[in-house]
């Protein structure tokens, strides 16, 4: 039977499979003109590049293993559980940075990352549907733990188990597929930006300021996500989405999609003027401060709300007994986090001027994701508070982005 489910999670499926392959096609070929189709886009097999993927993901896998980093436990989960976690993803970015410069300094032919990107798209994508494929066939409802079940599979339906997963969070002993996913996803942008700038330099000899500053700032982005990664132990992805191949896609979705630009100006050596560079620059570290701030005032508010530093803050208290704050970032919009989000992704995209559509890609898949994010949260958080979150609405209006949104 073709449930709401799968409705709304093939189109998502065949997003994530198709988009990569395009968008690596688009790389090649060099020509990021929209609707100019590509006639090398399709998969490409190479054993060579297959299994140096497949050793470096094992290798961040291990990476998770080694005893580097906290250990956190995660939101609370059904029967009051709770699922420890290992905070080394920034750990493992450096150790994958360092590991690419040596490869460097050997002679490596490090550009081969960029030059083979649909290799690389292909075995990652193989590689997500044997991990979805496994877990699909290997994990049964009735050995699930409670806390585990996805509440939106497990109803004897396989395509809706395969798409969104039965298990919310799948384990092998104390690896989290998904927390180690998210973080590889990361890696891999890291070192595709890298490899686009070895390329770069390789070709050309000469610096392009447009493409550094490009790289800068998916490298504060993705450094600042490992670093504060107890943050991501809680979005709504790693504590309450189950893991199907759906979300397995973001694997290669993040590095190919949030590489868009940099990819596209290492590409076409589009440069632009030292004071347009000088404006995004600001914009950039004004979304980040944003985004930051904001993600720690709430994070230190929930772990402590009688902290001193909130003394002079307006709260709301909830039924529940938990307070909402109401000045600081958090009585600007309802996700100042978000809103700094955005302003991040849409000072990345600018790097690549106006004169293509296609690099722009990325930041309007991230805002539209964002602002439907915003109504998910909205429509959560009416059932969980009631009427303190209709008390609260009054008096932050704006979900998102104040006068606009
Ligand atoms: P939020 O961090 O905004 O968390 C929302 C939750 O915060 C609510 O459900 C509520 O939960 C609590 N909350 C809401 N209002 C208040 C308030 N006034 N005071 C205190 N607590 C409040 O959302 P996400 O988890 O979705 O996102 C986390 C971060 O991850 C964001 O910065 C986002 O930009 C980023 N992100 C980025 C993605 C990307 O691809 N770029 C994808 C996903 C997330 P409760 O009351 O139960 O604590």
């Amino acid at each position: 039977m073709v449930s709401s489910i799968i409705i709304e999670n093939v189109p998502m499926l065949l997003m994530g499979l198709v988009l990569p392959f395009y968008i690596a096609a688009k790389m090649e070929s060099e020509n990021y003109t929209l609707l100019s189709f590509p006639t090398n886009w399709r998969p490409r097999l190479d054993l060579y590049v297959s299994v140096v993927y497949i050793a470096w993901l094992l290798c961040q896998w291990m990476l998770y293993l080694v005893n580097v980093g906290e250990v956190i436990q995660g939101p609370v989960l059904k029967q009051g559980k709770r699922l420890n976690y290992r905070l080394n993803g920034f750990f493992s970015m450096v150790v994958n940075i360092i590991g690419f410069l040596i490869a460097t300094l050997c002679g490596f032919k490090v550009a081969v990352i960029f030059e083979k990107i649909t290799e690389l798209v292909t075995i990652a994508c193989l590689v997500q549907f044997l991990i979805s494929f496994i877990l699909l066939f290997t994990q049964k409802t009735e050995n699930l733990p409670e806390y585990s079940i996805n509440p939106v599979a497990n109803r004897g339906n396989i395509l809706e188990d395969w798409l969104v997963g039965k298990s919310i969070s799948p384990r092998i002993g104390f690896l989290d597929l998904k927390f180690v996913f998210a973080r590889t996803g990361m890696s891999a942008l890291a070192l595709l930006n890298f490899s686009v700038l070895a390329k770069y330099y390789e070709d050309n000899k000469t610096t392009n300021y447009t493409l550094l500053l490009a790289i800068a700032m998916v490298l504060v982005y993705t450094a600042d996500n490992l670093y504060n990664e107890s943050n991501i132990v809680y979005i709504r992805e790693m504590s309450r989405d189950g893991c199907g191949i759906t979300l397995l896609v973001y694997l290669i979705g993040i590095p190919l999609e949030y590489g868009l630009v940099v990819s596209y100006v290492g590409t076409t050596k589009f440069e632009l003027p030292w004071y347009c560079l000088l404006c995004i620059a600001v914009f950039f570290l004004l979304g980040y401060w944003t985004y930051r701030s904001s993600n720690n005032e709430k994070s230190q508010f929930r772990a402590n709300p009688n902290d001193p530093r909130f003394k002079d803050y307006e709260t709301i208290t909830t039924a529940s007994k938990t307070n909402l704050l109401v000045s600081g970032w958090w009585g600007i919009s309802r996700h100042p986090n978000y809103l700094g989000d955005i302003i991040m992704h849409v000072a990345m995209s600018f790097a690549a001027g106006f004169t293509n559509v296609l690099p722009h890609l990325n930041a309007f898949l991230i805002v539209s994701m964002l602002l439907q994010r915003e109504r998910l949260d909205f429509e959560e958080c009416k059932n969980k508070y009631g009427d303190d979150w209709e008390r609260y609405c009054k008096r932050v209006k704006w979900g998102v982005i104040p006068y606009i949104f």
